[in-house]
């Protein structure tokens, strides 16, 4: 197998080493960002000491080390993609579009293109820079979250597994390649985390990603003026308060009765993927939760979320010392919300299903990014920053019958 990973982020070094590790696979590392390809080899193949190294090592949540080597990492497509069998985006879902498009001349009939993870609208990114035809003679796939929660110890040299998933969702299409993707990801992962299918729809509506991170945001930052910096960096997870827990619950609600209006609308929908976040939390962390007695508590004692905290940048006080000013460019905002919680909340819009949680949450979002993704109510059609998204609109669609059948959903 001939594996192409596209990024240079935790993921990727992660990737690099389970599948370099792999007696009968190949993996090479695909960049366009900056100067990433040259940096990454410069680390890995001219390393301080001018000795080549044997590859990235990944030290595993037991502490097991696996060491896999890159054959190639480069910038240019034409290098890997037209042997490529695997190809594998594994870096924030506002690049998807970058990468396929870039690639998509050099692909080859039945190559696999996957996700790791989807984030919300990821089909529909394929489709629209592949056009229907093409994408069919590709095989999809995509997970739900990442495998692991995972952070790089050294750049182009080591990264740390910081947890594993129970057990995540993953989506193929078609559904006659579920076997062969599933055998090929299960040979990277391992035992965990196990991979059960659902629909490319579920995936979309279930975004974790998209639920945290920016209802998280608003519970901790909705009332802070604006210019005065943090002390400290307020805990991401732990520092979650009743509010949160109460606004995640709603907004999970309103992603349910999303849901619901589908079912009515398309009975032999499979939407089981689709579940209430305080349902999700325990099947994906399971003994990693210390106390489940609400969201909140959920929230606060998950191990694989320990030590987390918002994304702020340091600044200095005028008296010279150290403070925080929370990050409204990072991906918590920039990848989370036009492809997360906005796909959803453009597919509410189509089946008529009231979101009142869900746009507190976006207003607030957009106003502290300087975007408009939202206008009087509803998704802003003509406003230029809905390019940025991945919502149904975007891509023409203004009836949830088309949205459906187009995208095969319901045949
Ligand atoms: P990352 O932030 O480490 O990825 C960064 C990489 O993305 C860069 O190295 C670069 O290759 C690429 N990139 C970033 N901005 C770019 C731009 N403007 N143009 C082109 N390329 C750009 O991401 P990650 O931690 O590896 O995560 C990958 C995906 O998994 C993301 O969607 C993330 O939300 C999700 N995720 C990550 C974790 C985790 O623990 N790391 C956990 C759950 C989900």
């Amino acid at each position: 197998m001939k594996v192409v990973l596209c990024g240079g982020g935790n993921a990727v070094h992660v990737l690099t080493a389970l599948i370099g590790a792999l007696p009968d696979c190949e993996v090479s590392i695909l960049s366009l960002y900056d100067d990433e390809a040259n940096r990454l080899n410069e680390a890995l193949v001219f390393p301080t000491s001018h000795d080549k190294r044997e590859g990235i090592t990944c030290t595993c949540d037991q502490g097991q080390k696996v060491i896999g080597q890159p054959v190639i990492i480069t910038h240019v497509p034409s290098q890997v993609i037209p042997e490529a069998d695997v190809l594998i985006l594994s870096l924030p879902a506002f690049c998807h579009a970058l990468y396929v498009e870039a690639c998509a001349p050099y692909f080859k009939d039945g190559m696999m293109l996957g996700a790791l993870p989807a984030e919300g609208g990821f089909d529909l990114c394929v489709r629209d820079r592949l056009g229907p035809k093409r994408m069919e003679q590709l095989i999809l796939f995509a997970t739900e979250t990442l495998p692991w929660a995972c952070r790089i110890t050294t750049f182009g040299q080591s990264v740390e597994i910081l947890g594993t998933k129970k057990t995540i969702d993953l989506a193929v299409s078609p559904l006659s390649a579920t076997f062969k993707v599933t055998s090929f990801l299960t040979h990277v992962l391992g035992d965990a985390p196990v991979l059960v299918p659902c629909s490319l729809l579920a995936l979309t509506l279930m975004n974790i990603n998209s639920l945290w991170h920016p209802t998280i945001m608003y519970g901790a930052l909705r009332q802070w003026d604006g210019h005065t910096p943090f002390d400290t960096i307020p805990l991401f997870y732990q520092g979650a308060d009743a509010f949160t827990g109460a606004m995640l619950t709603a907004v999970s609600n309103e992603v349910l009765a999303i849901k619901r209006q589908l079912l009515l609308t398309f009975p032999t929908l499979s939407l089981k993927g689709v579940r209430h976040v305080s349902e999700w939390m325990p099947r994906a962390y399971g003994e990693g939760i210390e106390d489940t007695t609400s969201l909140t508590t959920m929230l606060q004692t998950n191990r694989g979320y320990r030590g987390l905290r918002h994304p702020m940048t340091l600044v200095q006080k005028e008296d010279g010392t150290k403070a925080y000013l929370p990050d409204f460019k990072y991906r918590y905002m920039t990848e989370d919300i036009p492809c997360g919680l906005m796909v959803t909340r453009g597919i509410a819009e189509l089946a008529g299903v009231a979101t009142p949680q869900m746009d507190a949450i976006l207003l607030w979002a957009q106003n502290k990014c300087g975007k408009t993704y939202l206008e009087d109510g509803k998704v802003a059609l003509s406003h230029p920053d809905l390019e940025e998204t991945r919502c149904p609109q975007r891509y023409g669609y203004t009836s949830l019958e088309s949205f459906m059948r187009d995208n095969h959903y319901v045949v």
